[in-house]
């Protein structure tokens, strides 16, 4: 089975609607959303709609429980704080109720699905460095999990007591190791490259790709601008950071 898994859309509908039309194009049979879906971005309500129309397996990211009244905004940077109350107030109570009720881990074919970390999902830490990949790993059984949270696509590659880590655009899982795979942001990229990131993971062949989609920046730029949230909430999607 081909399953297109997404994360961090951050209410970008533009980048949402490529990464859609790609996954199709690619044979996507399931979704799988790793969380964040609003926040940021202007369209909260379209990108809620759109997720809840693929019936995707989701998990909740630290701004979709923001969004509504679940995490403190407390430790956000001011953006991300102006816009998480932009989105409470700027999205339908029944896609924030959905958003409320979406549990912080699921398993599905074998692998973990958690927007920050398996090991305390619930702290929204990150998962970036070979020593918190240690922690990390020693926190599911699964041979694989799925993360985001870092907007920053690679994998963590576990063999015996070694990891490595990897930003090779495809990998296949192996027996006997485990891995620990962030998919990227569908809809704020932080690595340099400002287009859409998502993975395609086939799970017979056990084959992870690592996908880039242009989309109309410009567009999700002018929406953020009309909507009054802050500038540099538009200007970080053309740099891709
Ligand atoms: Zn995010």
């Amino acid at each position: 089975m081909k399953v297109a898994v997404l994360s961090d859309i951050h209410s970008n509908g533009d980048a949402l609607d490529a990464v859609l039309t790609d996954a199709r194009m690619q044979g996507a049979e399931a979704w799988w959303c790793l969380g964040d879906i609003v926040g940021y971005g202007a369209e909260p309500d379209k990108v809620v709609d759109l997720v809840r129309g693929l019936d995707a397996v989701t998990v909740a990211g630290n701004h979709d429980w923001a969004a509504c009244g679940l995490v403190s905004t407390r430790l956000f940077n001011r953006h991300a704080a102006h816009a998480a109350d932009w989105t409470t107030k700027n999205t339908r109570p029944e896609n924030l109720t959905w958003l409320a009720g979406l549990p912080l881990v699921e398993l599905r074919e074998g692998a973990r699905l958690v927007h920050a970390t398996p090991s305390a999902p619930e702290e929204w830490n990150y998962c970036m460095m070979i020593e918190d990949a240690l922690l990390e790993m020693d926190a599911f059984e699964e041979p694989l999990c799925l993360i985001g949270h870092s907007h920053y696509p690679g994998a963590f590659e576990k063999d015996g007591e070694d990891i490595r880590y990897t930003r090779a655009p495809q990998l296949r899982l192996r027996p006997g190791r485990q891995y620990l795979v962030n998919v990227g942001s569908v809809g704020q990229p932080r690595d340099g490259d400002p287009r859409a990131a998502y993975a395609m993971f086939e799970t017979t062949t056990g084959l992870i790709e690592h996908m880039r989609v242009t989309y109309d920046v410009e567009a999700a730029q002018a929406k953020i601008l009309d909507a009054g949230l802050p500038p540099f909430l538009a200007s970080r999607l053309a740099a891709g950071d």
